[in-house]
């Protein structure tokens, strides 16, 4: 095993997590007992505020309670981070709709509005998030995007959507409420695939949506209803049980993975690191630390591939934000989207000395 987390040279890698007001039930350690009842029987013949499961449930609304508090507005869960997405487009916008979607983003996001959910009507564009936003109805930002790890200079960009009279959605998986909170920026929505940061330990598929205002909660919840794309107690639970330990995780991953970032940039075989804390000046106005997730281009498909079979610690596996290392080709799946060679780590809980001497020797393979 390799050297200590402590003694492991990272020292001026500690983050500054954002202020946020912690419930002192989550510090405490509480989390509600899964309660997977579909009914609950009404009082005085009369339904009370949990009656039926699709409607809302006892540790579904303490998930909502905490994610809506450590974001500063008002939560709903979804079954995934695909589902709130969907949700979102199809309960907000109608047919004719414009959206413009970072490009360089979540590929399944723009996979599922610009592909499934343009014969709805919507007219999906992609733009670099990088620059102002083009005119839309909605405009989808993602900072720290993945696998591109580009970021938006988040003032400006929702100053300029909201001047041509379009709601911004920020997908905030990747940073977190605990290094970013977009609705102080301005945003009108936030959005999670809980399933990463948020859950954690890669056993839970969730999502979430935050919104500034109530009218757009009560929109969404009913359509929620409607629609019952919801999502499980079990999944809530999980995810509640994740964020006890959400602080600690999201400061050792950013601390190892800008230390990764920095080790894979001296590399030979590597041509070019993507970590907005590799000096994104954008970025450092916005958060003081960059997340778990970074991508790195080798040479070609030939040479990621030899990296993802010599990976011994590190799992070749999809995903993201979880205790356990994750990289892969995003080219598999993203196709000409993505260089051929580009490799998208999320680095987990392991030693960061463990981690770099897997990537170093999957690199001289
Ligand atoms: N947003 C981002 C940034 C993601 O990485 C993902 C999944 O990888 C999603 C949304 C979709 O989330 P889910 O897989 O929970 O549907």
């Amino acid at each position: 095993m390799g050297a200590g987390f402590g003694a492991a040279p990272i020292g001026k890698c500690s983050t500054k997590l954002a202020p946020v007001k912690r419930s002192t039930q989550v510090s405490r350690g509480h989390v509600p007992p899964v309660e997977r009842a579909t009914i609950h029987p009404y009082v005085d013949a009369t339904p009370g505020p949990i009656y039926y499961q699709r409607f809302a449930h006892p540790v579904g609304l303490e998930a909502e309670r905490v994610l809506g508090e450590l974001e500063g507005g008002r939560a709903l869960l979804f079954p995934s981070g695909s589902g709130a997405t969907a949700a979102l487009a199809l309960a907000l916008l109608g047919p004719g709709a414009r959206l413009a979607i970072a490009d360089g983003g979540y590929w399944g996001t723009v996979g599922l509005l610009s592909g499934e959910l343009s014969r709805w009507g919507l007219e999906v564009t992609t733009f670099d998030q990088t620059g102002p936003p083009p005119e839309a109805d909605l405009v989808w930002l993602e900072p720290c995007a993945n696998p591109l790890l580009t970021f938006p200079d988040l003032h400006s960009s929702i100053a300029d959507a909201h001047r041509a009279g379009a709601r911004v959605v920020v997908d905030n998986t990747v940073l977190s409420p605990l290094l970013l909170r977009p609705l102080e920026h301005g945003a009108d929505f936030v959005l999670h695939s809980g399933t990463k940061v948020l859950a954690g330990h890669h056993d839970a598929l969730i999502g979430v949506v935050a919104c500034a205002r109530e009218e757009d909660r009560t929109r969404l919840a009913a359509f929620r209803t409607a629609s019952g794309i919801v999502a499980a107690p079990d999944a809530a639970w999980l995810m509640l049980r994740g964020i006890k330990t959400l602080a600690v995780r999201v400061e050792r991953q950013s601390a190892s993975a800008l230390e990764l970032a920095r080790r894979l940039a001296a590399h030979p075989r590597v041509e070019r690191v993507r970590y907005p804390g590799l000096g994104d000046p954008v970025a450092a106005r916005y958060v003081d630390a960059f997340g778990p997730l970074l991508s790195f281009d080798v040479a070609g498909a030939e040479e990621a591939a030899k990296v993802e079979k010599s990976l011994r610690l590190i799992e070749n596996a999809t995903s993201l934000g979880g205790v356990a290392s994750t990289l892969e080709a995003r080219a598999r799946w993203e196709g000409s989207r993505v260089p051929p060679g580009l490799l998208r780590l999320s680095v987990g809980l392991e030693d960061v000395e463990d981690l770099w001497s897997d990537l170093a020797q999957a690199l001289e393979a």
